[in-house]
């Protein structure tokens, strides 16, 4: 019995199993085509207990931790849904995390509660047209008039941004650039916020992407998480816990692939022979499967040395919701994320093409895994942001 293997989370497998087989599984094709999940798969998944899993009860959530989300993640990805889904109903993940950790009730009682009830959708804007690696070099600005403050600039790419209620984004509070961070959440409908078109993607496309723009928006100071100017080291810590799951993605949609590379190969027969029953196939396999594994694996010892100090809570506190330990893990998510999205890269493209021409058609669930594994190693930080983490961890 592993950490991620108790009764407990066996359990909350069985449920997440159920959930995707019934209330997933029949549409999901139907969600991809239409480039949307519908608002009621956010109810029903709050209503069986998952949308929270991760965030306290205190807070409206389900409790549990980092690992049971990677539990649930691994699960999902299993049972036959995909990274894009998770993205696109679990984007709360990445929208409350700062809300919870500034421990502010009304911003608590006013998105956290609704989000995890499955009656608000949320999400999170810290990338721009300029760019989205350099975080401090944000240039959507926030300056302070009374008890408003007044945003001015563009995000892009936002992940559930054409459904959101409320976008947590990340503005400047002093000069374009100045990396002074703060986090303001702003309301779907305040007069100069505009959702711009739904961007046409690769993969993911059950998950709807937006460009988002904001002319003179007047957001009332109450909706600041936390003080202003603190916002860069709040979003820095909560990345690990979005690299993280994207890690999980990626370990779990090789796993998936290899289950149906798998399945194909021993039905599938060539020369008169199961393609399973080949030397150069069987080695193929075990070669994709080693690398899930070996991903698998070290994502979980990284996600238990992130999720350990929570879980004892270092002042004796009850563990917050997608915070995440201190510096020294920083290095070791972005290696995690590094090594599950180069083992998904791989086993992606091979299970495509033991599947041969099948493996080219939008029929295929290997061929939705193919598209969707490319943005593993973009979004959440880039490969190679990943490996200027790493370098710099190495001191160099
Ligand atoms: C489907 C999708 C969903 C997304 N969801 C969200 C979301 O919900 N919220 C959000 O805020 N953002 C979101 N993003 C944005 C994502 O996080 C960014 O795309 C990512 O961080 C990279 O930023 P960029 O695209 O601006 O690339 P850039 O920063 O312009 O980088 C371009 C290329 O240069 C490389 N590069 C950059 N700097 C260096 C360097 N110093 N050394 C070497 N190479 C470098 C990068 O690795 C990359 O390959 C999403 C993106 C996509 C495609």
């Amino acid at each position: 019995m592993t950490i991620v293997d108790t009764p407990e989370r066996r359990q909350l497998r069985e449920l997440t199993r159920a959930f995707v087989t019934r209330e997933v599984l029949p549409h999901l094709a139907d969600w991809e085509r239409a480039g949307v999940v519908p608002r009621s798969l956010h109810e029903t998944a709050a209503r069986v207990g998952l949308l929270g899993i991760g965030f306290p009860e205190s807070v409206g959530g389900s409790g549990g931790d980092l690992l049971d989300s990677i539990v649930v993640t691994e699960e999902i990805i299993r049972s036959g849904g995909s990274s894009g889904l998770i993205a696109a109903l679990f984007t709360h993940g990445i929208a409350l995390p700062h809300i919870v950790a500034a421990q502010d009730e009304h911003l608590i009682d006013t998105y956290v509660r609704p989000t995890l009830g499955g009656t608000m959708i949320g999400a999170l804007a810290i990338t721009e047209p300029d760019g989205g690696s350099d975080v401090a070099a944000i240039r959507t600005c926030a300056v302070r008039d009374g008890d408003h403050y007044v945003v001015n600039g563009a995000k892009t790419y936002i992940t559930s941004g054409v459904r959101a209620d409320f976008v947590t984004t990340a503005v400047c509070t002093d000069f374009p650039g100045s990396g002074s961070l703060s986090l303001l959440v702003i309301d779907k409908g305040t007069p100069g916020f505009t959702v711009g078109r739904r961007l046409e993607k690769l993969g993911w496309h059950c998950s709807d992407t937006a460009e988002l723009s904001f002319v003179d928006v007047r957001v009332p100071v109450a909706n600041r998480v936390g003080p202003e100017d603190t916002a860069f080291l709040a979003v820095m810590q909560q990345f690990a816990a979005e690299r993280l799951s994207l890690a999980t993605s990626a370990y779990a949609t090789a796993q998936r692939c290899v289950d149906l590379a798998v399945r194909w190969c021993r039905d599938r027969s060539t020369f008169g022979r199961p393609l399973a029953s080949r030397q150069l196939v069987r080695h193929r396999l075990a070669e994709m499967h080693t690398r899930a594994e070996a991903a698998r694996a070290y994502v979980h010892e990284v996600a238990e040395r992130v999720a350990r100090p929570l879980q004892l809570g270092a002042s004796g506190a009850a563990p917050r919701a997608g915070a995440v330990g201190g510096q020294p893990v920083v290095t070791e998510v972005a290696m995690a994320k590094n090594v599950a999205v180069a083992a998904c890269d791989h086993v992606v493209d091979a299970a495509l093409q033991l599947h041969g021409g099948f493996g080219y058609l939008r029929d295929a669930e290997v061929e939705r895994h193919y598209r969707d594994a490319r943005i593993l190693g973009i979004g959440g930080g880039t490969t190679e942001i990943m490996n200027e983490i790493i370098a710099k961890g190495m001191g160099l």
